[in-house]
């Protein structure tokens, strides 16, 4: 393969060898990328090379795994313990009408083998806790937030940081949504609790269950979401760490606001609280 695009390494903690190999029909189904200076068959190898974790298989999780899937990241899990409901099929387009009641992580890893049988898929129908984090985390580069309450949401931010993973999270409610991405310590950049210190007591911010959402709204953030993840893997462009996106579909209106470190943060300052997952548990 040419080494067009041979863009800076992503900073992935465990960045892997890259095998610039691919069979005739690989560089039929990824042609379109090949023909990106920035990504190239190189980034094309890097891509199969990373390992994304995808937590949630809901209205950010799907479209997410299934671009990621088509994109040909190499390996890809899915934690989720739910099952597929009818009230999600108006959001979640990795699930169908025929797999209600199924598992949503197997159901979509369905969705998103149909698309590329040629990606590696692990469903883990757990509910992620204090006491399996490190562990579901340990096996992937990059980890990605789509779940839907904070309780997760704290869990994922502290687990990653302690475990040295790239975190990108995005969050939708009714028709707005926003995205960053948290890299390891060390980076300068600010983590999760550097934003968001602590979460809202229970009750004062609504689900998307108790307040509703936009279908389309979880589709453009988790396409957005899945952006972000392959600028990581490829090292291009410029990463939003540091920065967080806001959207307002109602008012179709875009911002983004720079962050900065809190050397005060319970998790990344200068004197952290935080050392491990016990709060969790
Ligand atoms: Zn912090």
């Amino acid at each position: 393969m040419s080494p067009a695009g041979a863009a800076p390494t992503a900073n992935l903690p465990g960045s892997h060898d890259v095998d610039l190999e691919f069979s005739e029909a690989d560089i039929q189904r990824y042609a379109r990328h090949i023909l990106l200076a920035e990504v190239g068959g190189t980034g094309q190898a890097k891509l199969r090379a990373a390992r994304v974790l995808i937590v949630g298989a809901g209205g950010l999780g799907a479209p997410l795994l299934l671009y990621l899937a088509a994109a040909g990241v190499g390996t890809l899990g899915i934690v989720d313990n739910d099952t597929v409901a009818l009230s999600n099929l108006q959001r979640q387009i990795a699930h169908s009408t025929d797999r209600v009641g199924q598992p949503k992580a197997a159901s979509a890893a369905i969705a998103a083998a149909a698309i590329n049988p040629g990606v590696a898929l692990h469903p883990h129908a757990v509910r992620l806790s204090g006491a399996n984090a490190l562990a579901l985390l340990a096996d992937y580069d990059i980890v990605c937030d789509g779940t839907d309450n904070f309780a997760a949401r704290y869990l994922l931010a502290d687990a990653c940081h302690l475990a040295g993973k790239t975190l990108i999270s995005a969050a939708v409610l009714r028709f707005e949504g926003q995205l960053s991405v948290f890299r390891p310590a060390g980076r300068g950049t600010p983590c999760y609790r550097c934003l968001y210190p602590e979460a809202p007591p229970a009750g004062l911010v609504p689900s998307c269950g108790e307040a509703g959402v936009l279908g389309a709204v979880t589709g453009v953030m988790g396409t957005l979401q899945a952006t972000e993840v392959l600028k990581e893997i490829l090292g291009i462009g410029e990463a939003l760490a540091g920065r967080l996106l806001l959207w307002d579909a109602l008012a179709t209106r875009f911002r983004v606001i720079t962050l900065r470190r809190d050397p005060g943060c319970a998790l990344c300052g200068d004197v952290p609280a935080i050392h491990d997952l016990s709060a969790h548990e």
